[in-house]
């Protein structure tokens, strides 16, 4: 499997061709005989709400440097959606949760760039079910409670893909 089109087997190194399977293009390795299948990547992120805004981060890393968007990334093998979630809000936040409190309430699979897709769980957490103090950490410049309405205003650049996240989250949780 890999996440991005590929030009070479990722099991041996041969050259891949293109092949029909069931309607849908896909790579073939001919020297090991394998369909190398393209598949979207789980990756899992968390609304914390606070009356009508939410928890949202500036991207320190590529792509999108300088968005905001709801904390969140790739899940670890040995995670579940829920522990990964939990992981990257503390690491991008400073805010602790536990894995549990987190409510499932999106699931969506979008482009994402470069021929990557993502399958991203969106899951949201009021503000008092969290502990710590907010503080931006790893992959984030800036960590701070958001509305739409005030980040429009602002015109500050958000990450679209978790535009709706972003607006249904506050309603969730009442
Ligand atoms: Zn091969």
């Amino acid at each position: 499997m890999v996440s991005r089109p590929a030009d070479y087997c990722p099991h041996c190194g041969g050259r891949l061709a293109t092949t029909d399977v069931d309607g849908r293009q896909h790579f073939r390795c001919d020297d090991c005989d394998q369909t190398v299948w393209h598949n979207p990547v789980p990756c899992a992120n968390v609304a914390v709400v606070d009356d009508d805004a939410v928890l949202l981060v500036r991207r320190a890393a590529e792509p999108g440097v300088g968005d905001w968007t709801i904390p969140g990334g790739h899940l670890e093998r040995d995670e579940s959606p829920a522990e990964g979630a939990a992981r990257e809000l503390r690491e991008e936040t400073g805010l602790g949760v536990g894995s549990s409190e987190l409510s499932l309430f999106d699931a969506r699979t979008f482009h994402s760039y470069e021929g990557k897709h993502v399958t991203s769980l969106g899951f949201v957490v009021a503000a008092e079910q969290t502990s710590g103090a907010v503080a931006a950490g790893s992959d984030a410049t800036a960590a701070r409670f958001w509305t739409p309405a005030a980040l429009d205003a602002e015109d500050e650049p958000f990450r679209e893909n978790h535009r709706e996240r972003f607006e249904a989250a506050p309603s969730v949780v009442r």
